[in-house]
């Protein structure tokens, strides 16, 4: 008997089950939906398992006391403690970096978690950040509530469509800049190429890109010069509203080494002198990721589960035929509501109408996602009125789910704004958000249509 079939028979050893991580780099000229089923992933269990297994285990063995030390002291990779690594969580790793034209990757246990890793390993007590207006309301309470604690300022782009307004809000202490690629609920899309020629010209900072509703197969923020981009991967790229989960990407494209003194946590040695810093070790290019990768995520805690990695690959491997779908029909439905007598507007880059509808095409060629927003006359009853009577559309917070999902911003999700916020950020009483599912369009128009009959005629007047 061979020694391999020998060990198949009574479980891997250690160092079977070991694997040097592969490179990230895609295998060449394959078209995104080959991509998405096979990099990052061989059959590589020592059972010949087709499909990467969920390595569910906290720790890993180590041969012998050499090895034991090496993988401490950085001179053999390999696994050693989950937190730290995981093989299971490292394959979906290796398929995120090369879905998005990245060089690395983390996983960690959340969207929120994704933004607090990516920004906080570039920055300390005195730094400045500077945001577009139009992002996640969770991360911009994060920048703005939670980091003004620790000392860390936050200035928000009020009309991110100008970009004066980017330049005069650089400072001497910004070392970021941060947008999203389809900014949720009202579908404003930005300029991403002038953003991060300011980010490297003006503030000579990285510019980040919150890329949840785009996913990669409608946009890459990297071509477009961005040069870390995250996920909340619990949205499109798990796809059924099962796990939670975040991503960090790193282009390898931003040049630390030309901003010493701005970035001491990559510069300067991890554990004082005598030692080495990230850009020392792993090079300008490549010590942001490894940072994020051994360093930040690591002391934050903020693993993602093997499990919830597990299914994230399982969705992963489907995304481009349900963003396909979720797209198609969500044009459908913003022509439909559009032409709705009771809805005053459709927020929806796809839209011909829509003011972000060439930006649209420039950014995203293959779909403008399949998150929109309307107003409905009539304000909050309306709005109540018609939430209350949809039967096929579940009432929810999240987005990129299968199933299509309902809510009214205002009363919701930025209902901690001021009414003097709400109205800056174009958040109207009778603003709906849906996010489009895999139901027949058909379906979800009839349901729509059953709920705005529903509205009752006083609340339209009251409009
Ligand atoms: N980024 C965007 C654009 C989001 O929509 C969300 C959540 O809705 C997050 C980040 C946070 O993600 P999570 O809920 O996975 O923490």
């Amino acid at each position: 008997m061979s020694a391999s079939s020998a060990s198949r028979e009574q479980g891997p050893t250690p160092s079977e089950t070991v694997r040097l991580p592969e490179t990230y780099a895609g295998a060449g000229p394959r078209g995104f939906s080959t991509d998405q089923v096979h990099i990052g992933q061989s059959p590589e269990s020592a059972y010949g398992a087709r499909v990467n297994p969920i390595y569910m285990s906290a720790g890993f063995v180590f041969d012998d006391f050499d090895q034991a030390e090496a993988r401490f002291g950085g001179g053999e990779e390999g696994y050693s403690y989950s937190r730290v690594d995981n093989p299971t969580t490292a394959a979906v790793e290796r398929k995120l970096a090369a879905l998005e034209g990245g060089t690395g990757a983390r996983l960690v246990s959340s969207g929120q978690a994704a933004v607090h890793v990516a920004t906080s390993a570039l920055l300390q007590a005195g730094d400045h950040i500077l945001a577009s207006s139009s992002i996640y309301e969770g991360t911009r309470a994060l920048f703005r509530i939670t980091y003004a604690r620790f000392g860390i300022a936050a200035d928000f782009v009020e009309d991110p469509s100008d970009l004066e307004e980017w330049r005069s809000k650089v400072r001497p202490t910004t070392k970021l800049l941060f947008a999203e690629s389809i900014p949720n609920p009202k579908n404003d899309i930005h300029d991403l190429a002038a953003i991060a020629q300011i980010a490297h010209d003006d503030a000579g900072a990285p510019l980040i890109v919150d890329n949840t509703l785009a996913t990669p197969y409608l946009c890459r923020p990297i071509e477009h010069g961005a040069d870390i981009v995250l996920h909340s991967t619990s949205k499109f790229l798990v796809g059924q509203g099962t796990a939670l989960g975040g991503v960090i990407i790193g282009s390898g494209r931003f040049d630390f080494s030309s901003h010493r003194e701005k970035y001491p946590q990559l510069s300067e040695p991890v554990f004082g002198e005598p030692g080495l810093s990230y850009i020392d070790q792993f090079g300008p290019f490549e010590a942001y990721i490894e940072s994020v990768r051994r360093h930040i995520s690591v002391a934050y805690g903020t693993t993602s589960s093997p499990f919830n990695a597990f299914l994230l690959q399982q969705g992963l491997e489907t995304l481009s035929m349900r963003i396909q779908r979720q797209t198609q029909t969500a044009q459908a439905l913003a022509g439909w509501l559009e032409e709705h007598e009771l809805v005053e507007s459709v927020d929806y880059s796809g839209l011909e109408s829509s003011p972000y509808h060439r930006l649209a095409r420039k950014y995203l060629p293959r779909g403008q996602g399949a998150v929109l927003a309307f107003t409905v006359r009539g304000g909050r009853e309306s709005a109540r009125a018609l939430i209350n009577s949809v039967e096929l559309i579940s009432r929810m917070t999240h987005i990129g789910d299968v199933r299509t999902l309902i809510i009214n911003p205002a009363t919701t999700t930025h209902g901690y704004l001021s009414q003097a916020d709400r109205d800056r950020f174009g958040i109207s009483d009778g603003l709906i958000r849906l996010s489009i599912g895999l139901e027949d369009a058909e379906d979800l128009i009839a349901d729509l249509q059953h709920a705005l009959a529903a509205v009752p005629r006083s609340h339209q007047a009251a409009a």
